[in-house]
């Protein structure tokens, strides 16, 4: 018999419906789906050690015959003791007792005579050599071969997630005999046969069965890692080929080349008080042959906080414009779009562009009123809101996404509607590996501000333990009377009425007391959306030097006079959030302070938070906190399967993700549709490979 990718398990295996219905319950119910129940660790239980003499420092395997079988007590617990010797006795060798605690209905499970590999932690007990719980496999004498080992012990041998009526043994054993009952024909290659990895033998093609038989049960480590990158490097192959076609799907939607001559841009630039960096103009010439070209723009823009974004943006609107388009400007917070919307209409509105704020808090009847009929707004800008609204206005021609690391692949598919394939420029400040980057936003053109204004002051971050109030607000008065501004910054607390209280209200009327007569003001989330754009304003204006809030003041807002930022429980934060937190103040001149405030003793947190006070460059910092947390979390989604993916690791698989991406091009460039049967399978072999960020 031969069993085919999906067939039910049930009916190759001939398994009783007892356990069909368990293996059910862990999701596994094809031949597919069970050899793709990948080990998620491996135990080395190999039988490479003779009988125990000693004690072990760690555990071994070995195989013993049994003695004796002994029920015993131990105080009050009930145990049996199970003795273990050497199959040919010699002089010198001892005898093992094994125990198991409580677990008495082992017992018939043994038989003095038989033959039994052991794996577990040899100790002493006065003259006498013991295992507690070991792990066994009863060894049939006539199968018994000391080079092969069993099933469970004896070999490198794999650990599954189990539970749900699951053992670890069955899932060996109905793993183990569904592998020897496949046919190879039955298992075709899926990656072209020209498909390998470097370490391959060509000759030893095709690969595929071989690699799912040595990912459960290798030989050696060697073996499972070649097995665990072959098959990492076809999950990869389905997940680039999405990700691809994708990016042919701008090709769907050719259109007339406009030109652009840059007037009106030319015309705000000499309106702008600084010069652009290099980083900034060779961004916006990218954008320009974009926006100019015969197919929709889909472009996204990585720069650290502070590098500049904002005007490359408003390059991207103003040329749209000059052409004749429609754009819109989306923000994640309504703090954020207002502040944006305040900085166009101050550089728009003299070079004759219409602007226009959209955000949830506003009715729409306001701007309806605010715009007669003959004077549409040139620009839209808003919330992430906007997206989704069934929208009175017209589909934009340009849509620009700032602060978005977490804008997945439905997002941008809703963007395409009416027909339409609008110009897309994604701006993000979270710095994104470029293989993670080749994944998620595979489907963009990348462009790297990698160089900041040059004229920023010095940002120094300090690490402190719960310094005396006075000293701390002496050195705010000392800089408010520089004419500096102060964040201070709250993390939420849950108070046990509210989750959403913040120690930023409790302590807000302790900072005006003390820093009387300064005006402290305070944001937080539960503050309406007027509300906050109130405090911001104030803040701006100067009608306030200290700002006391929690993260919503975490992204995006510049303030370029604010120089000065108190962090509280710095710990409970993120490593990359306290990136963007610090990236608030030092964006003018002046020499700029980020507090870190903590009490957490343990060390780890201390190089956690010491990482921002070595480093400024959010690379840097996004790559400890990668190595900390892994990637998942930093980009906000499930930790695991972020992309679907069962063995690779978008991390620190970089070459197979390259290597993937070269397969997968090749493959669309001779079959753009994925007509063919293996390329379909492979396609869908990743079910997240049509949207790759999925975003819980
Ligand atoms: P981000 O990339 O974090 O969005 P912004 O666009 O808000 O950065 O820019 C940060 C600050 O730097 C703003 O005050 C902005 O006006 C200023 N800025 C941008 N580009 C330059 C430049 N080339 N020279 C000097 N200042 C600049
Ligand atoms: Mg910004």
């Amino acid at each position: 018999m031969s069993a085919q990718p999906d067939q039910e398990l049930g009916d190759v295996l001939e398994l009783r419906k007892p356990t069909a219905r368990a293996l059910q319950k862990l999701e596994l119910y094809t031949c597919q789906d069970l050899l793709a129940h990948y080990p998620r660790r491996y135990e080395n239980r190999s039988l490479e050690g003779d009988f125990p003499l000693e004690s072990t420092a760690g555990k071994i395997a070995f195989v013993g015959k049994i003695f004796d079988i002994s029920p015993r007590f131990y105080g009050r617990s009930r145990l049996f003791e199970m003795t273990v010797g050497e199959q040919s006795e010699s002089a010198l060798s001892g005898r093992v007792t094994c125990r198991w605690f409580n677990m008495n209905y082992l017992a018939k499970h043994f038989k003095v005579g038989q033959f039994i590999a052991l794996y577990g932690k040899v100790k002493t007990s006065g003259k006498r050599l013991l295992i507690d719980h070991a792990e066994y496999e009863v060894l049939e004498e006539e199968d018994f071969d000391p080079d092969e080992g069993g099933l469970h012990v004896g070999r490198i041998t794999p650990v599954y997630a189990s539970g749900k009526g699951v053992s670890q043994k069955l899932l060996r054993r109905v793993i183990f005999r569904l592998l020897d009952s496949l046919d190879p024909s039955d298992w075709p290659e899926l990656l072209p046969l020209s498909a390998r990895l470097p370490e391959q033998d060509p000759s030893s093609a095709p690969f595929r069965l071989e690699a799912l038989k040595n990912i459960h049960f290798p030989a050696s480590v060697e073996q499972r890692d070649q097995a665990r990158r072959y098959l990492a490097l076809e999950e990869m192959t389905s997940l680039q080929l999405g990700v691809l076609k994708r990016k042919r799907v701008a090709l769907q939607f050719p259109r007339d080349e406009i030109p652009i001559e840059e007037k009106l841009w030319n015309s705000f630039l000499a309106t702008l008080p600084f010069d652009l960096t290099g980083a900034q103009q060779r961004t916006i010439a990218e954008i320009r042959k974009d926006l100019c070209a015969g197919v929709p723009m889909c472009r996204l823009l990585q720069g650290d906080v502070g590098s500049g974004k904002t005007v490359v943006a408003v390059a991207a609107l103003l040329f749209a414009i000059e052409q004749g388009k429609s754009a819109a400007f989306m923000a994640p917070t309504q703090i954020l779009a207002e502040q944006h919307y305040m900085l166009l209409k101050k550089w728009l509105e003299p070079v004759g562009v219409r602007v226009a704020l959209r955000t949830s808090s506003r009715s729409e009847e306001n701007y309806l009123e605010l715009f007669a009929q003959d004077s549409q707004p040139q620009i839209w800008v808003g919330t992430h809101a906007l997206l989704y609204d069934k929208a009175d206005i017209d589909p934009p021609d340009l849509v620009v996404i700032d602060e978005q690391h977490k804008f997945g692949v439905e997002q941008r598919d809703r963007l395409i509607n009416k027909g339409k394939h609008p110009d897309l420029l994604v701006m993000t400040a979270t710095p994104i590996p470029r293989t993670l980057t080749l994944t998620l936003y595979g489907d963009l053109e990348v462009s790297l501000l990698d160089e900041s204004p040059g004229n920023r002051g010095e940002v120094v971050t300090a690490l402190r333990e719960k310094p005396a109030m006075r000293e701390v607000s002496k050195f705010l008065i000392d800089q408010i009377s520089l004419g500096r501004q102060v964040f201070i910054v709250y993390p939420l607390v849950e108070d046990s009425k509210s989750v959403s209280a913040s120690a930023a209200e409790t302590e807000h009327p302790k900072w005006c007391k003390r820093l009387s007569p300064h005006k402290v003001g305070l944001i937080h989330g539960r503050l309406s959306g007027e509300q906050k754009e109130k405090v911001m304003t104030e803040f701006r204006n100067g009608g306030y030097q200290v700002l006391v809030g929690t993260t919503v003041i975490e992204v995006g807002i510049d303030v370029p006079n604010a120089s000065v930022m108190l962090i509280y429980n710095a710990e409970r934060f993120g490593l990359s959030q306290l990136h963007q937190l610090r990236g608030r103040i030092g964006r003018g001149a002046h020499k700029s302070y980020c507090v870190l405030m903590s009490n957490g003793k343990d060390e780890e947190t201390r190089q956690k938070l010491m990482t921002l006070v070595e480093h400024r460059n959010g690379f840097e910092i996004a790559e400890k906190d990668l190595e900390m947390r892994g990637p998942g979390e930093i980009l906000g989604s499930r930790q695991s399967g972020i992309s679907g993916l069962k063995l690779g690791d978008l991390m620190t698989d970089t070459d197979l993700v390259l290597l993937a991406r070269e397969i997968a091009t090749e493959i669309l460039d001779s079959d753009p549709d994925l007509e063919e049967g293996s390329h379909q399978k492979l396609a869908s072999l990743n079910s997240l490979s049509q949207s790759p960020l999925a975003v819980s």
